[in-house]
């Protein structure tokens, strides 16, 4: 089987497909596992600037979080966590239990990948039925082999694009799905801003959220912070340069504050342009089981890691029955 995108609900598709006796290749454009649960690494410093922690709420998802926490790719992350909102803080509800990647978010997707047969840097461009298989192309028209059954665990946009020509009714449903950008901004400073809090969700701000990267288990010290835009502020400005969007975030951050004297001595930004669905499906994947197609991703089960990981599980196991 082939499996396309190695992210989170790429590789747990693939990790149940391996362990029920299937031969599975996964390919991905990026040059490691994780997509939206990347770390990026930059001068020395590190940041989660895609998902920022995960929650468990499924039994299912709790018994494979509780592995990963004995093979030490996860941990609590028990920061101080406020809501800032015109100038003023206050706690948030409390009572969440929140989970990251250790010692990086992507650690997780390393985690499952281990053992699996991936090929990054490989974007796939075309699939085509050939008979009773598939035949995979990438973008650079490298022929990527035949395949009994294909796994698609792309945004939803992304397999919309991949699937028209193929399967157009399983890409029609695809199409449906409106996936809301998000600016991330990567900053760091030479000495801790003491802000008094580890993570903040920020309301009537071109900012949504930001975090102090270092507060996590088992980063290196020093004060990293990820800054993420706004759904609306992001599509508002999706084609700023990085260098612009960075300094218009680090701005956000500052207002909210109430001011911070400090230049960063880094300053980056990166752009999801399909961060976050804005409606998942119902489905917890899409299959044409004629076809030997299954469809997965955030953006059927529900918008984060835990809905990507269960829709990666429930292809698996929709797809693995036998051929009649
Ligand atoms: P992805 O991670 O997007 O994986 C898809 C993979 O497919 C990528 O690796 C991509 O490179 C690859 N790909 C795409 N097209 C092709 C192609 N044609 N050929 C080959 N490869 C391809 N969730 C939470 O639970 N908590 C959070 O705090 C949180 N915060 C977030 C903040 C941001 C800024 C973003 C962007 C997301 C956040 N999320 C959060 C959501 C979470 O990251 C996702 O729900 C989850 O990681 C989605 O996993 P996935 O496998 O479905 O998709």
């Amino acid at each position: 089987m082939a499996v396309v995108g190695a992210g989170i609900a790429g590789l747990a598709c693939a990790e149940l497909l391996r362990r029920r006796g299937w031969q599975v290749r996964l390919f991905d454009k990026g040059r490691g596992p994780g997509g939206r649960m990347s770390t990026r690494r930059a001068r020395g410093w590190r940041f989660d600037h895609g998902a920022q922690y995960f929650t468990v709420r499924d039994a299912r998802f709790a018994r494979a979080v509780e592995a990963w926490r004995r093979a030490g790719v996860v941990a609590r992350w028990d920061g101080e966590i406020v809501v800032l909102e015109d100038g003023s803080r206050r706690p948030t509800g409390g009572g969440t239990e929140r989970w990251v990647g250790v010692p990086g978010m992507s650690a997780v997707c390393r985690h499952l990948g281990a053992g699996l047969e991936v090929a990054f840097g490989t974007r796939v461009e075309r699939l085509e039925r050939a008979g009773e298989s598939w035949r995979l192309t990438s973008a650079a028209g490298e022929q990527l082999g035949r395949y009994d059954a294909v796994v698609v665990a792309v945004p939803a946009p992304q397999a919309a694009h991949l699937l028209a020509p193929v399967a157009p009714g399983v890409a029609a449903r695809c199409a449906r799905v409106d996936m809301a950008p998000c600016w991330a901004a990567m900053v760091a400073f030479d000495r801790p801003l003491e802000l008094g809090f580890d993570g903040a969700f920020v309301h009537r701000s071109a900012l949504s959220w930001v975090a102090r990267n270092g507060s996590k288990p088992g980063r290196p010290p020093g004060e990293a912070w990820v800054l993420h835009g706004s759904p609306d502020w992001s599509r508002d400005h999706l084609e700023l340069a990085p260098e612009a969007a960075a300094e218009r975030l680090l701005a956000g951050l500052v207002a909210a504050c109430g001011g911070i004297e400090r230049r960063p001595v880094f300053l980056d930004a990166h752009r999801w342009r399909y961060a976050l669905p804005a409606e998942p499906l119902p489905e917890t994947c899409l299959l044409d089981a004629g076809l030997r197609l299954a469809v997965c991703g955030d953006w059927c089960a529900g918008p984060r890691v835990e809905g990507a990981y269960l829709s990666g599980r429930a292809a698996a196991e929709r797809l693995a029955v036998p051929r009649p």
